[in-house]
């Protein structure tokens, strides 16, 4: 499968030496893996914050290639749908996947060896099965209150 991402013409390991917050708009976009991880429903607790993922996906999820269907103008379908920047990042990470890499550069972490611009193949973060190819439902069929019966533990 060909990757949806353009990750071409970036300077080599451009993210262990600039910060987040210096990135230019491509390389920002370059660090997403596409795990499919964070369009995922989450359920959180309102009174001890604790968030439960499920595997009941984003109506605009492609459970086969783990990217948005219509990620340019997804808004449209999905006002609600974060988008993720340098400024805002302290305030979401809480509740992003552990392996996200928005999230484990914010923590000063380095990237999995099966991260594309890690391993050049966009194959590796399925193939090493942290992405949610495969195990997700669809929030068209699956009623919110159903939404507790589908909670997973996150795939590392
Ligand atoms: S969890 Fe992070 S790395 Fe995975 S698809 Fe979402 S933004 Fe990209
Ligand atoms: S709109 Fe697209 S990017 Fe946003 S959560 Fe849904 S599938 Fe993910």
């Amino acid at each position: 499968m060909t990757d949806p991402i353009d990750r071409s013409g970036l300077a080599p390991e451009f993210w262990m030496r600039k910060p987040l917050s210096r990135m230019t708009r491509r390389e920002w976009e370059a660090l997403c893996d596409g795990c499919g991880k964070c369009c995922l429903n989450k359920l959180e607790d309102a009174e001890t914050g604790e968030v439960a993922l499920t595997r009941v996906a984003c109506r605009l999820l492609d459970d086969e290639s783990c990217h948005c269907a219509q990620y340019d103008i997804r808004h449209q379908f999905v006002p609600n749908c974060i988008v993720l920047t340098p400024g805002n990042i302290a305030e979401h990470a809480y509740w992003m996947p552990e392996t996200c890499a928005y999230r484990l550069l914010w923590e000063g972490k380095p990237l999995f060896w099966w991260h594309p611009l890690v391993s050049g193949d966009p194959e590796t973060v399925h193939q090493a099965g942290v992405s949610v190819r495969g195990i997700t439902v669809s929030e068209f069929d699956t009623p919110e209150d159903e939404w507790e019966d589908h909670i997973i533990e996150e795939p590392v």
